[in-house]
């Protein structure tokens, strides 16, 4: 039986100073406490009271290559000896800018920020900029990062619920403290409806500026685009002069080298990366068409930070996708393949415990989640899942050695091995006994 005992009394003491007792809200959610780490290896993390984990949560997503990769920590140790961040311009700028523009194939220019929600602002700013118009489409069931124009309720949430709740507005804010108009600019749609995007693109068109979409809904489900809706959607923001923004802050660096753009072959007018592009270390950026981001050029968009560009993170974010582009894509295909073999394995072990479920895995991200249907592809049957369960299933598996995101959502890094998928099979075949018993 795992303790953790040095990691609940960390946060005890972590809540005397720290608001929340975690650095990030949604942290503390995990159970049965916030665990503290210690320190970290490939593909495993071992936290204060000595437990070792086979790490699924990865940072929630950045670490690509694994914890503390030789070649990605030395980038980052030589780039420290000659100075973290300067306020002036170096090569790293340069030569991430020109690697990005080589790999992501819609990006002619980039703008390089230090988290998601930022380089998201920045892509809505230039959407608004470059069209002169106000509104912006997004999705039920997407995320696009924190700030007040675009953090609506999430239903798997509780703090955004609680706020919701309270309040009668059109389109629910994710949080207290939200200005009430926020939001106002936002027309909030079903994703994967073709009718519900045609119909209010071609009415509305004239005051939309951009449709922000996850290429695939990784924030619920990790659920795929229908077939010819990401078409759609560009064919018809083409037509209507309205910027598309895919937010591939999850799936940049992660579908494939090209992010789920490149898999796609679609080509958005502004891409955004974040997360798996800086192996770990902050860094974000915006990418796309050269006569949107001319704004920038021109200085009619201001973009600022004063972090932005740092030398330690454009030397991260060159080690990580370089490694990534070696080998002719060989990174991907083993994550590939590790991940079918496990989301293959978990169907296996559910129907082997009569447990209903559903897994929906894409390249190297996954979504398990327990509910009573055949598949997930909407946002409305993804939230019939039974998420106290997943919960409870979570805390499970951690005491089995084996670290999940208490929403679902599984990464996987070039670090895992075969040897890592199958003990986790292994262990969820013991969970699930457990699970049906109670
Ligand atoms: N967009 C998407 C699709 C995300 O999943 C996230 C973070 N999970 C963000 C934006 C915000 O990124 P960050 O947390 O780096 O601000």
């Amino acid at each position: 039986m795992r303790t953790y005992e040095q990691s609940i009394a960390k946060h005890q003491a972590a809540k005397q100073h720290l608001a929340g007792g975690v650095a990030s809200s949604l942290r503390a959610s995990m159970k049965p406490t916030p665990l503290y780490a210690k320190s970290a290896k490939a593909a495993c993390i071992t936290d204060v009271d000595g437990n070792t984990y086979i790490d699924y949560l990865l940072a929630y997503g950045p670490l690509i290559l694994g914890h503390a990769h030789d070649g990605l920590n030395e980038s980052i140790h030589q780039a420290l000896l000659n100075g973290a961040t300067y306020g002036l311009q170096h090569d790293g700028e340069i030569k991430l800018a020109d690697l990005l523009t080589e790999v992501l194939p819609c990006a002619e220019k980039v703008s390089l920020s230090g988290s998601g929600t930022e380089a998201v602002m920045l892509a809505l700013r230039l959407s608004r900029a470059y069209t002169n118009k106000t509104k912006v489409v997004r999705f039920h069931g997407h995320y696009h990062g924190w700030s007040d124009s675009i953090f609506t309720s999430f239903p798997s949430s509780d703090m955004s619920q609680k706020a919701s709740d309270d309040r009668a507005a059109a389109i629910p804010p994710g949080t207290f403290g939200q200005s009430e108009n926020s939001l106002d600019d936002i027309i909030l749609l079903p994703w994967n409806d073709p009718e519900a995007l045609e119909s209010t693109l071609r009415t509305r068109g004239h005051e939309i500026a951009a449709v922000i979409t996850e290429p695939v809904m990784c924030n619920s489900g990790c659920i795929q685009p229908k077939a010819g809706y990401l078409a759609l959607m560009r064919k018809l923001t083409q037509e209507l002069n309205i910027v598309m923004i895919m937010d591939e802050v999850i799936t940049g660096f992660r579908l494939s080298l090209g992010g789920a753009h490149g898999r796609f072959d679609i080509r958005p007018d502004l891409v955004v990366i974040g997360k798996a592009m800086g192996g770990g270390i902050a860094i974000s950026a915006v990418a796309g068409n050269a006569e949107i981001m001319k704004l920038v050029d021109e200085g009619k968009v201001s973009h600022l930070g004063t972090l932005n560009g740092n030398c330690v993170s454009t030397a991260a974010a060159i080690a990580t996708i370089s490694h990534l582009a070696q080998d002719n894509g060989a990174a991907y295909k083993h994550m590939e393949t590790l991940f079918t073999e496990l989301a293959d394995g978990i169907r296996a072990l559910l129907s082997k415990h009569s447990i209903p479920g559903v897994v929906n895995q894409i390249g190297p991200v996954m979504h398990m989640m327990f509910i009573d249907a055949i598949e997930v592809n909407d946002f409305e049957t993804f939230n019939k899942r039974d998420a106290a369960q997943y919960t409870r299933f979570a805390e499970l598996m951690l005491e089995e050695g084996v670290l999940l995101r208490p929403n679902g959502l599984w990464y996987i890094s070039t670090a895992h091995q075969s040897a890592e998928i199958e003990a986790t099979l292994r262990a969820m075949d013991r969970v699930f006994v457990q699970l049906t018993l109670q």
